[in-house]
């Protein structure tokens, strides 16, 4: 049985669904922070299933070792924490606390659990701003903001904790850009507010939430001036977690694997393809670049694909089209 923290969020019930198609059982554990308890109906929906949920937050050394003590748990893919850069500015103790001493008691409570299998979702903001593009595993490590720092933390503590104990299974996983939505359109990102990422921003506008997109930035060194990035189906992105699992079920170790699809599409095309899908006019302007952006960020997941045996294999289209497919039958999210 696999514990999903955080698994209420947009990859982790994605990544509950992605578990239940692989045939594995899942515990998921969340605090609603961030999330609606919607969620767990539609992915039983999904799954044809109840699931098996825990309300609770990960830094709560009890409820966590309940459910360790209740359920034959036997990996852990750790979801939760917060995740926006702009409030990680405004509010970097809550960041660390959440992010950090959060996933340390997930760790001090799987070690006196003995479980030892540990996926962790870091990010390619670890990457701060790259060199060269595509990025391998192996280019240098930065922050640029709390958010990301949090991420390197993690990252550093896990090289640490591996040493000390080099019987256990870890897999860094670090995400380029998730979009879209499970192909049921039952769930999908549910951002609060004013949305921080381009997808659901595009989304809202072509639904007539908002009335244009800003695009940050059309000076730079790229195809069409605009920025750059590797947008995945998050789908792909939970099927990479399976993907994970399974490589611990064969092999021991420590592994570090870049998630996305190794191509990079810019705001405009992004714009053009969410045309296409959703048959709807994006209406857009040009403003300054946006504080702490880079021109372009993709990967090279050759290693994910050698090592995992996992691919990306839905295209842009299914990304838009899946995403309008959920914009279209939740106009207000969860809510
Ligand atoms: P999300 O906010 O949708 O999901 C996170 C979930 O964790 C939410 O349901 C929230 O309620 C829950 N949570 C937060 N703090 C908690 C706590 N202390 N205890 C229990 N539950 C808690 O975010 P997401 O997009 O699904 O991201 C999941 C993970 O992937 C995060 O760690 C995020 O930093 C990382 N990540 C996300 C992206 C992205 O673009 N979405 C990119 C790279 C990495
Ligand atoms: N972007 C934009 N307008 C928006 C949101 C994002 O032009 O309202 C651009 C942003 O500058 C970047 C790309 O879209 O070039 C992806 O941004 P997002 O925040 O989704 O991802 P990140 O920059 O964190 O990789």
């Amino acid at each position: 049985m696999i514990l999903i923290t955080g698994g209420t969020g947009y990859i982790g019930s994605h990544t509950a669904i992605a578990l239940s198609n692989a045939g594995s059982k899942a515990v998921i554990l969340d605090n609603f922070s961030n999330s609606n308890f919607t969620v767990l109906s539609r992915i039983s929906r999904i799954c044809g299933a109840q699931q098996i949920f825990v309300k609770g937050d990960v830094r709560d050394a009890a409820r966590l070792t309940s459910i360790f003590d209740q359920f034959p748990i036997t990996a852990v893919i750790h979801f939760a924490g917060l995740k926006s850069v702009g409030e990680s500015v405004q509010q970097p103790l809550e960041y660390y606390d959440n992010n950090v001493l959060g996933t340390a008691k997930v760790l001090e409570t799987m070690r006196r659990a003995n479980v030892k299998t540990f996926i962790f979702s870091s990010s390619a903001t670890v990457y701060g701003n790259p060199r060269n593009v595509p990025i391998k595993e192996n280019y240098p490590l930065s922050a640029t903001n709390p958010y990301g720092r949090s991420k390197l933390i993690v990252e550093n503590i896990l090289t640490d904790f591996y040493q000390s104990s080099p019987d256990w299974n870890i897999a860094v996983l670090r995400y380029f850009n998730p979009v879209g939505a499970h192909e049921s359109g039952l769930i999908g990102e549910d951002p609060k507010g004013v949305p921080n990422n381009l997808l659901p921003y595009i989304s809202q506008v072509a639904i007539g939430l908002r009335s244009k997109l800003t695009i940050f930035g059309s000076d730079y060194p790229t195809i069409d001036g605009t920025g750059v990035r590797d947008y995945i189906h998050v789908m792909d992105l939970a099927e990479g977690h399976v993907a994970a699992l399974n490589y611990f079920n064969k092999k021991q170790g420590f592994i570090t694997a870049n998630l996305g699809t190794g191509h990079g599409y810019s705001v405009l095309e992004m714009v053009k393809a969410f045309e296409a899908a959703s048959s709807r006019k994006i209406p857009y302007e040009f403003a300054e670049r946006r504080r702490g952006d880079v021109a372009e960020c993709w990967s090279d997941p050759t290693f994910a694909r050698e090592i995992l045996g996992w691919k990306a294999s839905r295209k842009i289209e299914k990304m838009c089209t899946d995403s309008w497919h959920w914009q279209l039958q939740n106009l207000k999210g969860f809510k």
